[in-house]
């Protein structure tokens, strides 16, 4: 795999595909993790005197009132404070006015190009990979740096399209996520999954993944109640997948030992932060209560099982952690793995914006960036975004 420090860049025009989708409310950028982890691409560029292009994608842009509220112009500003440099901006994604930029950009410039799926008003030309927007994008650089991985799972113009067209490699920020999320396809023992979130059929290919090399899987969240159902559980109002009980089934019967199911919950009888809640065991469940988060038993049980763990795999919050009193279980097992400095990678979204909030994100082994890229990775299927410049 070619990777950024194989190429000569020095003195060049290089393109950088980033992730800066990033939340942002009132102009203001929400969390900069995203925009953060790609400053040592860019550093790197600098210090090579490039003219470095930036592009991203930003939200989705189906109609025309998407347009505003996913500008990336905040981006840039923040940016520009990060990097302590001025960021240019281009409000447009091709043209005769974005070309002007690149035109007089001066070596150890930065540029940051409108929302690429700005593209996807007419014709969906980003996200639909069209072949002539990939060319042309390509045609305002010398080198192609991919270095968004939350993408690499979409073959998009601003990634595969791009690499098509030019000399590529991937940047720091793909390196580092390859290298942690490769150590899982031969995984040290006792190698423990903990899967957590709402549906169990968004994780149906990591199951059938993980479940022959892993020692235990460890189910939390609203997934749990699926399983739990097809155990024969009365679980109430609690979340149900209906259409993966069978799925549950087979892998309860395949794997018995290996899944380890919840015994108790904090309960409620609404969807709501606002109502006090009651633990309860799993056998005590009223039809009208729900199951908002893990108990304190079910707690003990994962540390018991997570103790001697050379390393763990972790995706899906354990509870609605949304509301702050469902958060607990996700955010005392977070605590448990960083004080008890157990190897463990969060897989992607919801888990690594729990650990953001509780300030441990930068205390586990690895918080992996991709949501859809890093279950995808772990179901074994192939990344577009760098398998075009692993084949080149
Ligand atoms: P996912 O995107 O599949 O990782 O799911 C994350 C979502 O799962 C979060 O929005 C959580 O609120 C939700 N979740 C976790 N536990 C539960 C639960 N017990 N009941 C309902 N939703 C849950």
């Amino acid at each position: 795999m070619t990777t950024i420090k194989d190429l000569n860049i020095t003195n060049k025009k290089v393109i950088i595909r980033c992730d800066f989708n990033v939340p942002i409310k009132d102009d203001k950028i929400v969390d900069d993790t995203r925009i953060k982890e790609s400053l040592e691409t860019i550093k790197y560029c600098l210090e090579n005197n490039c003219k470095v292009i930036l592009l991203s994608h930003l939200g989705r842009i189906k109609e025309k009132k998407d347009l505003e509220k996913n500008n990336l112009s905040p981006v840039a500003r923040h940016l520009s404070k990060l990097l302590n440099k001025e960021v240019l901006f281009s409000e447009t994604t091709r043209g005769k006015e974005l070309e002007n930029i690149i035109e007089n950009m001066n070596f150890k410039d930065v540029l940051l190009i409108q929302n690429t799926r700005y593209e996807d008003l007419d014709g969906k030309k980003e996200s639909g990979n069209d072949e002539e927007l990939g060319k042309y994008w390509a045609s305002l650089g010398e080198i192609f740096i991919n270095d968004a991985f939350g993408t690499a799972h979409r073959a998009h113009a601003s990634n595969v399209g791009i690499a098509s067209n030019l000399p590529s490699a991937i940047g720091f920020l793909i390196e580092k996520e390859l290298k942690a999320l490769s150590i899982l396809e031969r995984p040290p023992h006792p190698f423990i999954v903990i899967l957590g979130g709402a549906k169990v059929a968004d994780k149906i290919g990591v199951i059938e993944k993980l479940v022959t090399k892993a020692d235990k899987i460890l189910i939390g969240g609203g997934m749990a109640f699926t399983f739990l159902k097809a155990k024969g559980y009365e679980i109430g109002k609690s979340i149900l997948d209906e259409e993966s009980i069978d799925f549950c089934k087979k892998i309860l019967k395949d794997y018995d030992a290996k899944i380890i199911l919840p015994k108790d919950f904090a309960v409620s009888k609404e969807y709501t932060n606002a109502q006090p809640y009651q633990e309860k065991d799993i056998e005590n469940l009223q039809k009208d209560e729900m199951g908002l988060d893990i108990g304190s038993k079910t707690r003990k049980l994962f540390e018991e099982n997570i103790e001697k763990a050379s390393i763990v795999m972790w995706n899906g919050p354990l509870g609605v952690y949304e509301f702050d009193k469902y958060r607990k279980s996700t955010d005392i097992i977070l605590k448990y793995i960083v004080e008890n400095k157990i190897k463990t990678i969060l897989g992607g979204g919801d888990i690594v914006a729990a650990a953001t909030t509780a300030g441990y994100k930068e205390k586990v082994y690895h918080a992996s960036t991709g949501g859809g890229a890093t279950l995808e990775y772990l179901e074994g299927k192939e990344l577009p975004g760098i398998e075009i410049i692993k084949r080149k």
